[in-house]
């Protein structure tokens, strides 16, 4: 049998794979199992933040795994205590609760609005509003949290209590606040999953009233836009709001898994013990990982991120073929007049790896791209898009 035919038959069928195996990297390159090189435009789904076997990542994650690799929430660790401290000072945010995806994170945002919701207002008011179109995750509550019925239909019930209302329609926001009981607004600043789309500045300054106004917790989901994906540490950053409370993860660890949901000052003790816990949350080498990343964040390294991001947009907006290009710094959607599919594979061929977003083509290099592998990348993906 050989890997894909082993993967086929014992691997659950639920991921349609490009048909390469990848076996090693560096940087913004990864080489499949016939020793063809690729340029890596899609991080494993933006979580490879300096891309393949960074050198410093590297010795920060292997220096902990040769000293403590795990240890229960029962005792204190130094890179957990570190790593909160790190992201509470770098976002004025008060307290960090760890877990290891994404879905985990969000999951522990909508456990801290329901909490914080009872206590303000009474046990009825659960109800989360998010937006069309969004992605939380693949669990049963952030399954229903995301805001697409394609998700849900095969697995209900879902965990009840979500409404839906419509990205950059505020009068849908207000009439869906004032119908419901609502605890908390939760959205992605860029949508990703949902096709690269940004929701307007006056909207999401327009939910911020409206949530400050009624008390109601305002939740942003970065787990993708997050950790200086899109030019700034956080989408939020962009839209001048401070939201209660946020969820991160995929390039928070450089490639390890973890999550974190980062609470503000107002709703920094509505956990108490035993509220909520997991078993691999705050893991030591994961902690060590996302130190790294956070700490090498810096204004000047985001300005550098920016400054790519600037040159795909110009490239692309411009190319044969390309209808639109939407998204913030380097996670970016392409609508192509050809079917994005056929593009991803012309691309893969010519020795880039693209990914897709609905019927976009979507591109998450890692941060730390040369300007060098960027260019070439942008120059087969131009020629890939041209009729
Ligand atoms: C990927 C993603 C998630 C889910 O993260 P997992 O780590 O896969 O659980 C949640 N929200 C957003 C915005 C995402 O992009």
């Amino acid at each position: 049998m050989n890997i894909f035919e082993m993967d086929n038959t014992y691997v659950a069928n639920t991921y349609g794979r490009f048909p390469i195996e990848i076996v090693s990297g560096k940087g913004a390159m990864v080489v499949d199992s016939n020793g063809k090189e690729y340029v890596d435009m899609g991080s494993g789904i933006a979580v490879n933040t300096f891309g393949i076997a960074d050198d410093e990542w590297v010795k920060a994650v292997t220096e902990q795994l040769n000293t403590l690799q795990h240890m229960s929430n029962l005792y204190y660790t130094r890179p957990c205590a570190q790593l909160a401290k790190l992201l509470c000072e770098k976002t004025g945010m008060k307290k960090v609760f760890f877990g290891n995806s994404g879905a985990e994170a969000n999951e522990c945002a909508i456990k801290v609005a329901r909490k914080y919701a009872m206590q303000t207002k009474g046990s009825d008011y659960y109800t989360i509003l998010t937006l069309k179109n969004s992605f939380h995750g693949r669990t049963l509550t952030t399954l229903a949290a995301t805001g697409q019925d394609v998700f849900h239909s095969q697995f209900l019930p879902l965990t009840e209590g979500f409404v839906y209302a419509e990205a950059n329609n505020i009068d849908d926001v207000k009439s869906k606040v004032a119908e419901h009981k609502i605890a908390a607004i939760m959205f992605e600043t860029v949508q990703g999953e949902g096709g690269v789309l940004p929701l307007d500045e006056q909207f999401v300054k327009e939910m911020k009233q409206i949530a400050d106004e009624n008390d109601i917790l305002l939740i942003v989901d970065e787990v993708q836009t997050g950790n200086g994906r899109t030019g700034k540490l956080y989408g939020y950053m962009h839209y001048g709001i401070t939201p209660d409370l946020f969820t991160t993860a995929k390039g928070l660890g450089g490639g390890l898994p973890i999550g974190a949901c980062v609470m503000s000052e107002k709703v920094q003790n509505v956990l108490q013990s035993s509220d909520h816990g997991s078993t691999f949350g705050g893991n030591p080498v994961a902690c060590a990982g996302a130190i790294n990343v956070i700490s090498r964040l810096t204004d000047e390294f985001l300005a550098e991120v920016q400054a790519k991001s600037d040159m795909v947009f110009e490239r692309l907006s411009k190319a044969d073929g390309v209808i639109s290009v939407s998204g913030k710094g380097l996670m970016i959607g392409i609508e192509t007049k050809k079917d994005a599919s056929a593009v991803i594979t012309e691309c893969r061929e010519n020795g880039v790896l693209v990914i897709k977003a609905k019927n976009k083509v979507r591109l998450l290099p890692p941060l730390s791209i040369t300007w060098e592998q960027l260019r070439y990348a942008v120059d087969v993906i131009v020629a890939a898009c041209a009729d």
